[in-house]
């Protein structure tokens, strides 16, 4: 039996995985999200032909998920328990990879108009598929901002490099 403590548990790898599932399996995002949270708190437990996971609404009741199958009450196929299965596997086979650098990705820039004065802020997606996290002079300025309001004040994409060239986008901007 193999058991991830928390302690242990690569958030951000698990964090990652949970969104490309929810990318794969739009219709299960609610179920992806409630095994993300199982094996968060340790409620998988994997051997190699079967698994159990402790159920979220009766502790101490534990469903088999072996195949394609879960002993559970759900009449979907699609149960968060197969879910948190299928996520701790994929956790553990990412996991024991080596690691390759990130790669570099190119960061993306947003003219935000705020009154007479235009910001250069920069987004960078968040781990909920469509949100960003918005920087300002490196420091966070806002999160949870919905990718299509960004396209709405107009994008601007540039490369580091870029934007080295360009110098204080701000100070271009506004004229300072
Ligand atoms: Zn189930």
């Amino acid at each position: 039996m193999i058991h991830e403590s928390i302690s242990s548990l690569n958030t951000n790898l698990l964090a990652e995985l949970t969104g490309r599932a929810i990318e794969a399996y739009p219709a299960s995002a609610a179920s992806i999200r409630k095994a993300h949270t199982m094996v968060l708190g340790g409620a998988v437990t994997l051997s190699a032909h079967e698994a159990f996971v402790e159920s979220a609404t009766t502790p101490g009741t534990y469903y088999r998920v072996a195949g394609q199958a879960c002993s559970c009450p759900a009449t979907t196929p699609l149960c968060c328990h197969r879910f948190a299965v299928a996520l701790l596997r994929r956790y553990q086979a990412e996991e024991s990879l080596p690691q390759p650098a990130p790669p570099a990705r190119p960061k993306r820039y947003y003219a935000w108009l705020l009154g007479a004065n235009e910001l250069a802020v920069q987004a960078e997606a968040e781990a909920t598929p469509g949100r960003y996290t918005l920087y300002y002079r490196d420091a966070v300025w806002a999160y949870n901002i919905p990718g299509d309001m960004l396209t709405l004040l107009g994008e601007v994409e540039l490369s580091d490099l870029q934007r080295q060239a360009d110098g204080d986008l701000v100070a271009k901007a506004c004229g300072r």
